[in-house]
């Protein structure tokens, strides 16, 4: 027996749900299906579990640090990692079950559990439930990628995922991969009271920004205890659990770093293999992503790719904004696209890095003529009032169309101030705009008028 709906919808993350709740206030009967748990990997094991370790971490961090504000603490400050743990998973489950509960409450639609197949351009299996639309969105999301590293199959090791039930900080946690789910974990970590080690292939960390930017994030990690193992070209792992051996060089077996734990953020993998997608003649890319054009639709008319495994994003934002579109383009007959978004994200270390647009690097590789304003963070009133003047902050502007190109705010508040240069550079202002905008004092971004005042020609 099959049961027929308006629309299918395959995942509960970020673009699913939102998506349920537009189709089926429009009318539409709606069938969505999840297999693990609801709200995907945002609410489960990434952002928001993610970043509430942080503001423990952060927490812990400042107490320390308790003297430097006149405060005085007796005593030792102490982890209490199962409190850490339990803080972190209540606010996890507050936003699971309410996307749970949202979804079970929507008129006409039934939400199934189990794992979705695709049977055909218009067929989805569930269990032993066999359902058809002529609409299937697809909001599988992705998983850590876990790649042939010699000897990873013999040692074992944690995800962002398996992070999530430790509930004791690991004497000594051992991170490949110097990116955003490494760097995040490795200084909360660190301040958790872990030795952290981070071992990066390349010759520096987050190598997408500008070095400058890596470099000040570097500082930062090693001033707090983190080492750093970069260039790490030939990993190789061994020993067992509680004594993980991670080889680091090619030729030299003598460089290795020791550790107690493993922890694998080398980036992620779309859940696109077991779904189907052949039956239905959907198009994948090399990487495993689900090719879309630029409106977030398959080869397969009547198939949409939301979120991560379209590979268009990889944040909570964009496969938001992935849900806006497509939700646009049905049902209020407008015609938007992946394209008109600015690229933006943050990392979340302590302070933040947020990003928008493009970096220097990537603006000069363009061809323009740049001009390119920065601030250290310690020339920043609000951070040395607050005892926070790690950073820079930096913006790149086209010289002759006067349009900003990029924005990088590392420092405190990074995550929020960035917001003052994207909203510029959505409303397509040139950049004089936002040089003549009287911001509050004292704020980091009441400095964002001050830098583009004082733009100058890149250094090299
Ligand atoms: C450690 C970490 C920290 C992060 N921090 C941030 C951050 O601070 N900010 C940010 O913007 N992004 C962050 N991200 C990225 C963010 O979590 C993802 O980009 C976002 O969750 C993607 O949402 P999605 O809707 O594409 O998929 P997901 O949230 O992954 O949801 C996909 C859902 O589909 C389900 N599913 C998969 N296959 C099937 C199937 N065959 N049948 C039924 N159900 C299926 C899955 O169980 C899952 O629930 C972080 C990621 C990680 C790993």
């Amino acid at each position: 027996m099959s049961k027929s709906y308006d629309a299918i919808i395959i995942g509960t993350g970020q673009a699913g749900p939102p998506l349920a709740k537009r189709l089926s206030d429009a009318g539409m009967s709606v069938a969505i299906i999840e297999r693990q748990l609801f709200g995907g990997t945002c609410v489960n094991t990434g952002c928001i579990p993610t970043k509430a370790m942080v503001a423990s971490a952060y927490a812990a961090h400042l107490a320390r640090r308790a003297r430097d504000f006149g405060v005085t603490i007796d005593g030792d400050v102490r982890v209490d990692m199962k409190s850490v743990q339990a803080r972190k998973a209540a606010i996890s489950e507050r936003s699971r079950t309410g996307v749970e509960k949202m979804l079970r409450g929507l008129p006409k639609c039934d939400v199934y559990t189990g794992h979705a197949r695709l049977r055909a351009a218009r067929e989805v299996t569930v269990g032993d439930e066999t359902l058809i639309a002529d609409r299937i969105f697809i909001n599988v999301g992705g998983r850590a990628a876990v790649p042939s590293m010699p000897g990873l199959n013999d040692v074992p090791f944690l995800t962002n995922s398996s992070m999530m039930h430790i509930d004791s900080a690991p004497p000594h946690l051992v991170i490949v991969g110097g990116s955003y789910v490494g760097l995040e974990f490795g200084q909360m970590f660190r301040r958790f009271g872990s030795e952290v080690t981070i071992v990066e292939m390349g010759p520096r960390l987050v190598q997408r920004e500008d070095p400058e930017v890596s470099s000040a994030i570097q500082d930062l990690l090693t001033s707090e205890g983190i080492n750093l193992r970069l260039n790490a070209k030939c990993i190789r792992l061994g020993g067992r659990a509680g004594a993980i051996v991670a080889h680091v060089d090619c030729d030299d077996d003598r460089r290795t770093v020791e550790g107690t734990h493993l922890l694998l953020a080398v980036g992620r993998q779309a859940n696109t293999d077991d779904l189907g997608l052949d039956a239905a003649g959907v198009s994948r890319d090399e990487r495993g992503n689900i090719v879309v054009n630029d409106r977030l639709e398959t080869n397969v008319p009547g198939i949409w790719a939301l979120g991560d495994c379209n590979g268009k994003g990889a944040f909570t934002h964009t496969a938001y904004n992935d849900f806006e579109i497509v939700a646009s383009n049905l049902l209020d007959g407008e015609s938007r696209s992946v394209s008109d978004r600015i690229s933006t994200y943050a990392l979340y270390t302590d302070p933040p890095l947020g990003r928008a647009g493009m970096t220097e690097t990537e603006a000069q590789r363009s061809g323009r003529t740049i001009l390119v304003g920065k601030r250290p963070m310690t020339r920043v009133g609000r951070a040395i009032e607050k005892g926070e003047t790690t950073g820079l902050m930096k913006i790149v502007v086209d010289a002759n169309s006067r349009e900003i190109l990029g924005a990088a705010v590392f420092g405190t508040g990074g995550d929020e101030v960035i917001h003052s240069v994207l909203d510029t550079m959505y409303a397509k202002a040139p950049y004089p705009v936002l040089q003549r905008a009287m911001h509050i004092h004292p704020t980091v971004a009441e400095l964002i008028p001050t830098i583009l005042q004082e733009l100058a020609p890149p250094a090299s």
